[in-house]
């Protein structure tokens, strides 16, 4: 499934995604995840970052 969306759980509300290398690569761009749905899409590459509540780190 070369399409298939990747999913990344994470323990920062912040988080930049470059898309990685390939294809699929990007200007870095910097993403808030809100924190009512507790996940959010890169809007270039369409990864999705989901917050691991239970571990996630306040930012200051
Ligand atoms: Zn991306």
């Amino acid at each position: 499934m070369p399409n298939a969306p990747e999913i990344k759980v994470v323990t920062h509300w912040k988080g930049a995604c470059d898309g990685g290398e390939g294809a699929l690569g990007h200007p870095k761009v910097w993403l808030t995840i809100p924190r009512e749905s507790g996940e959010i899409c890169c809007p270039y590459c369409g990864k999705k970052f989901i917050i691991d509540r239970a571990n996630a780190v306040e930012d200051h």
